[in-house]
């Protein structure tokens, strides 16, 4: 029997949070995969979730006990531009548990059929996104970043029309909740203060219990969001569509999308075929989540003073402080990826030498950071006589710190992983899935658990062959 211990509080929120709904059922559900280790911490039998009727509760073909289905409203700006009404067009949240070390966690079905927020939209999820979604927030939870998590994949026995048919998905996603920035945006833009207010008390309590008022929760958001996009930067990680209903108040990494890990280094590396402009390319990413956060702030402001000035003003100083926090994280990030121990003036010049020399060939940011803890850096650029110039200062700087490289390199080899999903791994594993070969993700995600203790002959290091390389990823 499958029993899911539900303890539900969002849908107790007011009616007007959301469309209560059930997920629409599918024609026959399919194992993809279920995710044992979290299913346990969440207190759910991982067994019962593979029988007909955890599959039938996976697909939406049956509500469980206990579970208050609905589709979630949120509002939010994509690609800059306003959208007042967006919200689950195509998932709708279960419910929450307590997980076993007592933190509220969301159970969210993702491609579970349309709801009033579908606007255009069928409701649906493809086999490519759920597998591509599965893998990335896996590897994100593995490699230590704050991260949406997967809890299970299923198929639904259709096809789902995109550029051609293709098999359709459906995810079971599991977050510390799904509020984002456009969530606050919603009931602002209706200058709903009651709503407002609840939502802040609801937040607050999730996220952040130490917080007080808004103006708090406002810095914790600021502070999670520096955090979470200096973790970004030191994978290579590119979330692709940071619009502000998936910036995620709890500082979660969510909605993967046309997301994508680089190969080779460019600061304006843009992989969604949807951002033409480039307006989420590798280095603007901590540029966009600033402007969310003065979105973020923006919708707080009544809460914040009665007086528009006077709240304008506390917003604005608690916003301010993301660039030095964001710098920071940044700098310890890179450090460790150097293996440095200790802070020195010069650190940010000599990493930024590093990415300059990377940027200049693309060489594979993967490699290169892991290949200092392995003695292959060198081996991944063409302008060997420039790295080993770089390589001199960086080993003067160990130096000076009193450190031997073999010290350093085994500290390298814990921040820096060896494998990441690389895209053209994961549109492998999307292409053999849809021909119904499920081994190659298997093998993937396997892989993947274990990413700072890869084999040296893992075939999952090595960068693609240039008519592997994927240019361009697409969204669900
Ligand atoms: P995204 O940027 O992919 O997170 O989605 C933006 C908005 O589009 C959200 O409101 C989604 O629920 C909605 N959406 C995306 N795909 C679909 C779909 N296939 N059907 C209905 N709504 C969708
Ligand atoms: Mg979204
Ligand atoms: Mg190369």
């Amino acid at each position: 029997m499958l029993h899911i211990p539900f303890d539900n509080s969002y849908a107790r929120l007011p009616d007007r949070f959301y469309a209560r709904l059930k997920p629409t059922p599918v024609a026959a559900p399919g194992l993809i995969a279920v995710n044992a280790a979290l299913a346990e911490a969440l207190g759910i039998d991982p067994a019962a979730l593979t029988t007909p009727e955890g599959l039938a509760v996976l697909a939406g073909n049956r509500v469980p006990e206990g579970a208050d289905p609905i589709a979630q409203a949120y509002a939010g700006h994509q690609f800059g531009g306003w959208s007042p009404q967006l919200g689950d067009g195509r998932a709708i949240l279960l419910g929450e548990v307590i997980d076993r070390d007592g933190r509220r966690r969301d159970i969210q079905l993702k491609g579970s059929g349309p709801t009033p927020f579908s606007r255009r939209g069928d409701g649906r999820a493809w086999l490519g996104p759920v597998i591509r979604e599965y893998l990335v927030s896996e590897a994100m939870h593995t490699l230590g970043v704050p991260t949406t998590r997967a809890l299970a994949a299923v198929t639904t026995g259709e096809r789902i029309q995109r550029e051609r048919a293709f098999p359709g998905a459906v995810l079971t996603r599991v977050a510390s909740s799904h509020i984002r920035v456009g969530t606050f945006q919603y009931f602002a833009a209706r200058e709903d203060i009651a709503a407002l207010e609840l939502l802040t008390q609801h937040a607050v309590a999730r996220h952040y219990p130490q917080a007080g008022d808004a103006l708090d929760l406002l810095d914790h958001v600021t502070a999670a969001q520096a955090a979470l996009l200096a973790q970004w930067m030191s994978l290579g990680f590119i979330h692709g569509v940071m619009n502000t209903d998936n910036a995620h108040v709890g500082g979660e990494t969510i909605d993967y999308g046309p997301c994508a890990f680089m190969d080779g280094y460019h600061p304006q590396r843009v992989f969604s075929s949807i951002d033409q402009q480039g307006r989420y390319a590798y280095a603007n990413q901590p540029h966009a989540a600033l402007w969310n956060l003065a979105q973020f702030a923006s919708a707080l402001l009544p809460l914040i003073d009665e007086d528009t000035n006077a709240a304008i003003e506390k917003a604005t100083a608690a916003i301010d402080r993301f660039e030095a926090l964001y710098r920071a994280e940044w700098l310890a990030r890179f450090r460790a990826k150097l293996g440095l121990t200790t802070a020195e003036e010069g650190d940010r010049a000599l990493i930024e030498a590093l990415l300059t020399r990377m940027a200049a060939e693309e060489a594979d940011f993967t490699r290169v950071f892991r290949g200092l803890a392995e003695g292959t850096a060198r081996d991944e650029f063409v302008d060997r006589d420039g790295f080993d110039a770089w390589a001199a200062d960086w080993h003067a700087r160990l130096a000076r710190e009193g450190q031997d490289l073999d010290d350093a390199q085994s500290r390298i080899a814990r921040a820096s992983p060896a494998i990441i999903p690389r895209n053209h791994r994961i549109e492998q594993a999307i292409q053999a899935a849809v021909a119904g070969d499920l081994g190659p993700f298997e093998a993937l995600h396997a892989a993947l658990a274990t990413p700072f203790d890869t084999p040296p002959d893992s075939p999952f290091r090595a960068a693609p062959a240039p008519d592997e390389a994927v240019r361009r990823t697409f969204c669900g």
